[in-house]
């Protein structure tokens, strides 16, 4: 594996990379690596020649800063990971290198009604952060492929529109979410959880599949306040729990029975935000 500090550097390498013809696949991250993320780098490694895994806590997608410094940094453990699973190349820039001028000025992106909901709406400003770094990402990297994963479920579809409104195209996966034995969806901040919260956390995955189970054309109310008390009984706070449109995240009240239909949770267990979702219909 090969390791760039320097965006120029990384730049000129992967050009010559292109030029030669190889198939570029890059998978963005923001560290303290687990399996969810090593199944995006296989996921590359399947179809590109050459795969690219960036590490950047990107400071300007955290609109609570305790959240930003909390967040778990494992590096060495990363690098492990990636190097065992062939990565081929590590792009691990300081801040100076991807807002070399800075991160106030920033350019602001028509993100439209996906800025307004769930994520958008409890996490102000976290989606131009998102579109912030990635631009900036992709126009280091230039890749072929993109890999990233349908536990950020809103996340993909910003950068869906990102992609369609940018110069560059690349070709974008979305890949399954990775979950622990009891369902957990994977994620670096369920490092944050202490004994009795991680025991707590499965309950989400559990309340997504008992919507999944319940799950009856018409009045969806009933569903979303189930699911919520059976959180509330396992110590969570919830942001929200909404079922909605897969194509476009619009809420959904009522379900004609066969609409593609998503169902999104995100909710604290102590002091650690967790998300998650299921896609009920396709
Ligand atoms: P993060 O480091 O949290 O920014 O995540 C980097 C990428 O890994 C994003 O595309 C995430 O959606 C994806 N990812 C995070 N957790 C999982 C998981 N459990 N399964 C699959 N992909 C994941």
């Amino acid at each position: 594996m090969i390791l760039f500090k320097r965006s120029l550097e990384l730049a000129k390498y992967l050009e010559s990379r292109r030029n030669s013809g190889l198939r570029i696949g890059f998978v963005p991250t923001m560290g303290a690596l687990h399996n969810g993320h090593i199944s995006l780098i296989k996921a590359s490694m399947g179809v590109t020649d050459l795969t690219v895994c960036s590490i950047f806590v990107n400071p300007t997608q955290f609109n609570d800063p305790k959240d930003f410094k909390k967040y778990p940094i494992t590096l060495e453990k990363d690098i492990y990971l990636l190097e065992k699973n062939g990565t081929h190349v590590l792009f691990l820039p300081d801040p100076a290198e991807i807002y070399p001028d800075g991160t106030h000025h920033l350019e602001h992106y028509d993100l439209g009604y996906l800025e307004t909901i769930l994520e958008g709406q409890y996490r102000p400003g976290h989606f131009q952060g998102v579109c912030q770094v990635m631009h900036r990402l992709l126009r280091i990297v230039g890749p072929t492929d993109l890999f990233m994963g349908e536990k950020d479920y809103q996340q993909c579809l910003v950068i869906k529109r990102l992609l369609e409104t940018g110069g560059s195209q690349p070709s974008f996966h979305t890949c399954p979410t990775l979950r622990e034995s009891d369902g957990l969806a994977m994620s670096s901040r369920n490092l944050r959880l202490g004994d009795m919260e991680r025991a707590n956390a499965p309950a989400i995955y559990e309340a997504l599949q008992w919507i999944r189970e319940h799950l009856h054309s018409g009045d969806l109310s009933g569903l979303v306040e189930n699911a919520r008390s059976r959180l509330m009984e396992r110590g969570f706070r919830v942001d929200y729990i909404e079922l909605a449109r897969a194509e476009n995240l619009e809420k959904m009240v009522q379900w004609d029975g066969h609409s593609p239909l998503v169902a999104l949770i995100a909710a604290f267990q102590g002091e650690t935000r967790l998300i998650d979702n299921l896609v009920l219909a396709h």
